[in-house]
């Protein structure tokens, strides 16, 4: 395939790029600066004939990515991940909201105009555009890509909440995807994925533990920072998680995968609590027993009545298959505690 990837220099899409890469697939990256797809080039030395890159620094601009759709061989793929996800970056709820939708359709409207031979998008959504997060009952459910999060503008706008915010938009922004593939959609199909929280080790490179992405800080943050094992154990959050390379080999399969098109997938390996990654981190990751709150190690930690999400259709269409929460928690806890020591 020729594809082009956004984002490419993100955590997921880092994975997702090294995956294509191995896989002998042509890609063009696109990255904010010169100075991130430096960055980005430095981690892949090898693929030069398979890679090249495109700035596009503002996707809010009308016709932002129009220059960097063309291109010989044509795109056949285009996977869009970019997104604003970095809480401490985001200034604002239109911090979120502009760049996640205005950044969608022209993705899609440049599709449009200057890439007739696209014939797939693969949208990087959310399980954000999927849970209600609070906002109805959500005892004992269990979500299914057929679920929509009931957010509103209004509300939004209402409560100025930022993870309200972060939630709209990854909503509004597949809704618009949809619309425009209904509507509009030249000789492509649509597919969008809709990972909960991603989790696994870092393919990018960073310098330090203040420059993790936030499913990653998170870890890092409430679990790994502090020397606490007497401490409290943080709260579950949203306690469904996918594996950072689970959700990357979904994104390739998304391109070939029958009958995928025109579809949404819920990307989810199952849940875990705390208490799972705290015994995990705890058990598989040395340095982590005298860091990581204990809680009471063994115990099961999810409520009664928690929802859950069933990744059935990602089985069977995509064909994605999940590690388990040991492999996960295992790897991201040993680089981090590497990162940290310089390494
Ligand atoms: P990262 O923060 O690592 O990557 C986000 C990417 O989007 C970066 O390339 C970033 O570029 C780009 N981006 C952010 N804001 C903008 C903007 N305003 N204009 C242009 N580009 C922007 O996060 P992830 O890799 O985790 O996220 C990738 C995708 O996966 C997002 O769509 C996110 O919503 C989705 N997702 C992630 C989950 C997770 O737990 N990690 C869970 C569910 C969905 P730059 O480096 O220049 O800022």
């Amino acid at each position: 395939h020729r594809v082009l990837l956004t984002g490419a220099n993100g955590f997921v899409a880092s994975h997702i790029l090294s995956q294509l890469l191995s896989a002998s697939h042509s890609v063009r990256a696109i990255i904010r600066s010169p100075a991130k797809a430096a960055a980005v080039k430095a981690l892949f030395p090898t693929y030069s004939k398979h890679l090249d890159f495109a700035v596009v620094p503002d996707m809010t601009a009308t016709g932002a990515f129009d220059d960097a759709l063309k291109s010989e061989p044509p795109f056949d793929v285009v996977m869009h991940t970019a997104s604003p996800f970095l809480y401490k970056a985001v200034g604002d709820v239109n911090g979120f909201l502009d760049p996640a939708i205005k950044g969608t359709t022209e993705v899609l409207e440049g599709i449009n105009r200057v890439a007739p031979s696209v014939k797939r998008v693969i949208l990087t959504s959310s399980f954000a555009a999927i849970g209600a997060f609070g906002l109805k009952d959500e005892t004992g459910k269990v979500y299914t890509e057929s679920d929509w999060n009931p957010v509103t503008l209004d509300l939004v706008k209402e409560k100025g909440d930022m993870g309200l915010a972060y939630r709209a938009s990854k909503t509004f922004a597949e809704k618009a995807a949809w619309e425009i593939a209904r509507k509009e959609g030249r000789g492509w199909e649509l597919v969008v994925l809709n990972p909960p929280m991603v989790y696994g080790p870092l393919q990018h490179k960073v310098e330090s533990t203040d420059e993790l992405n936030e499913s990653t800080a998170r870890i890092w943050n409430l679990f790994l920072k502090e020397k606490s094992p007497d401490g409290e154990l943080p709260p579950n959050g949203l306690p469904l998680y996918v594996d950072v390379r689970d959700l990357a080999q979904a994104h390739l399969l998304a391109m070939d995968a029958p009958g995928a098109g025109g579809n949404r997938f819920i990307i989810s390996a199952g849940a875990v609590s705390s208490q799972q990654i705290s015994d995990v981190l705890r058990r598989e990751v040395e340095g982590a027993e005298e860091r990581v709150p204990r809680g009471v190690p063994g115990k099961e930690g999810l409520a009664e009545g928690q929802f859950i999400a069933d990744s059935s259709r990602a089985r069977s269409v995509l064909g994605v298959r999940f590690r388990g929460v040991e492999e996960t928690f295992r790897d991201l806890g040993v680089q981090l505690l590497g990162i940290e020591r310089g390494m």
